[in-house]
């Protein structure tokens, strides 16, 4: 990445037909073989965009002017693009294909969008189920795959999605590039107009760096570390049981991620005592501005108030270790003792 970043390979436009323009043009279609290669997708069908937001946005204007149907617990970038139906979930966070069924043959939407995991708690869409149902109405399937690139194999066509949106930062790679990888056969309409590139698809010179940077932590992903690190959340669960709330705890999840409540001590309290104590968790749902915003999620799970407020986001990450997690379970504990009803 740094060659394209700082390095003399950074001259070239991927659009200039000189030969440093061919260079980056090359390294580009290095970086887009490989983005593909991770989702199980084409690599003419691998926009490059300026993250997930963008592919979100991009994916949903597929519909034209048709209705698009969604989940109450996708990320802001979806839920906020566009007027959407949102279908409910269970208390873990599921999405019952039943409903999905029933609202297809209501609406009979353009385009059905659904994330594979969860930001805010992990939990994982029955995908398969829910695509062929999508697929019986002649709907186009988008799946935001941010959350689960790297921690779950991902593979579109296996998924049965027409669209998948990835992004670099969650997996450890630049922030500010992203894809929306698309099935063979598929037009898409570009969203932004311009110079043309990425097929027509998405005008803009490519982020050439970022987007060997997003291939190079593709790279880097060591797919056998994910059962260490759903061991580490397990463990770190289960010390906590008997005094915390985990939520969606049964659910299938991805192996970092872990919803957890101090009842009583409102969340935006435990982000910024355990920030004191150099432990970074976030709040339920975080917005830009930094300000510790309600979890939609946890309310359309139906998760009680009391829970609500004081639930925080744990990940962890490729090299969280064993006394990572100690440190962690000691500052939430002495969160709780000094903040808590008790203390
Ligand atoms: N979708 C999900 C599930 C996310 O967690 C995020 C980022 O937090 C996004 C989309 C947006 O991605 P980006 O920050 O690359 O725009």
């Amino acid at each position: 990445m740094s060659a394209y970043w700082e390095g003399a390979a950074i001259v070239g436009n991927p659009s200039s037909v000189h030969v440093f323009g061919r260079r980056s043009r090359a390294a580009l279609e290095r970086a887009r073989r490989v983005i593909a290669r991770a989702v199980g997708g084409p690599s003419a069908g691998t926009i490059l965009t300026s993250g997930a937001t963008e592919a979100n946005g991009l994916a949903l204007a597929q519909a034209g002017g048709g209705p698009i149907l969604t989940s109450a617990i996708e990320h802001p970038s979806v839920l906020d693009a566009r007027d959407a139906l949102r279908l409910g979930c269970n208390g873990d966070g599921l999405v019952d294909p039943d409903d999905l069924a029933v609202a297809m043959e209501r609406y009979h939407p353009a385009l059905v969008s659904v994330m594979l995991a969860n930001n805010e708690i992990g939990t994982v869409q029955p995908m398969e189920a829910l695509a062929a149902i999508v697929h019986e109405y002649d709907a186009l399937l988008h799946v935001d795959a941010v959350q689960a690139l790297g921690r779950m194999d991902v593979d579109m066509s296996g998924l049965g999605a027409d669209m998948l949106s990835i992004s670099a930062h969650k997996i450890g790679g630049p922030k500010g590039v992203g894809a929306l990888v698309v099935r063979d056969g598929l037009d898409i309409a570009p969203n932004m107009r311009g110079g043309g590139q990425e097929q027509r698809r998405r005008s803009g010179t490519e982020h050439v760096a970022g987007a060997m940077g997003f291939a190079a932590a593709l790279d880097a992903i060591d797919s056998r570390e994910r059962e260490r690190i759903r061991q580490l959340r397990d463990a770190l669960e289960n010390a906590l049981a008997g005094e915390a709330v985990i939520v969606a705890r049964q659910a299938p999840r991805i192996p970092n991620t872990s919803a957890i409540a101090m009842p009583g001590v409102t969340s935006a309290i435990q982000v910024m005592s355990l920030d004191l104590d150099g432990v970074a968790v976030s709040s339920g749902s975080a917005c830009s501005s930094g300000k510790v915003s309600r979890s939609h999620v946890l309310e359309a799970m139906g998760v009680d108030e009391a829970i609500i407020s004081s639930t925080i986001r744990v990940s962890l990450g490729w090299d969280t270790s064993d006394r990572d997690i100690e440190c962690f379970i000691e500052a939430w504990r002495r969160v709780r003792n000094r903040c808590g009803s008790g203390g």
